[in-house]
């Protein structure tokens, strides 16, 4: 009698010490939690500062995606620059890990803070470039993947930005 006395008045004790708590309970979508900056929400393919498509179609990413949902068909345009004709992510599938911003060698997709992205229609989570590309460079403002790689285009050659190495003369180094 006494313990269940004592376990009535515990639970009593626990729920009064709940009521006069700060709440966690947040009237969504009026007011919304902080995300911290690592957060991984809806994925979004990105432009490189001179306004041009960032992704090569290397196809790093959807090698890389663990649950396949990634489908790309590449192709190159009048500038020898690459870039996929075809981009689709399947959100039905996507588990938002991040492997493919990891993985991408021209940070063209990044995953964004939105997560509001659901639906109870399938065919809607399937999105394609049109849905995916924006027009900015999202996380980061400066790089631009042809300044850097040293990827000849037309107009430019291998070594032609400051940021990338002449091509050694292999028979230099002959003895
Ligand atoms: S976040 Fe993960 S699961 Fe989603 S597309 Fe990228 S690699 Fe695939
Ligand atoms: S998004 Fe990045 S990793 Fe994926 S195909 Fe394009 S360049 Fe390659």
């Amino acid at each position: 009698m006494y313990k269940l006395i004592q376990e009535i008045f515990g639970g009593f004790i626990v729920t009064l010490k709940h009521a006069f708590r700060p709440r966690d309970t947040i009237q969504y979508p009026e007011q919304r939690k902080a995300r911290s900056e690592r957060f991984r929400g809806r994925i979004v393919l990105t432009k490189d500062p001179d306004g041009q498509e960032r992704c090569v179609s290397c196809y790093l990413c959807s090698s890389v995606c663990p649950v396949d949902c990634i489908d790309i068909q590449g192709t190159e345009d009048e500038n020898e620059r690459r870039y996929p004709a075809k981009f689709d992510i399947n959100f039905s599938r996507c588990i938002l890990c991040g492997l493919c911003e990891e993985a991408c060698p021209t940070l063209a997709i990044q995953l964004t803070q939105d997560y509001e992205f659901c639906s109870t229609n399938r065919e809607k989570l399937l999105y394609h470039k049109e849905d995916l590309l924006i027009d900015g460079t999202g996380k980061h403002p400066d790089y631009s993947f042809y300044h850097h790689a040293g990827v000849p285009i037309k107009g430019k050659a291998i070594g032609d930005n400051p940021d990338e190495q002449k091509p050694v003369d292999v028979y230099t180094n002959l003895p």
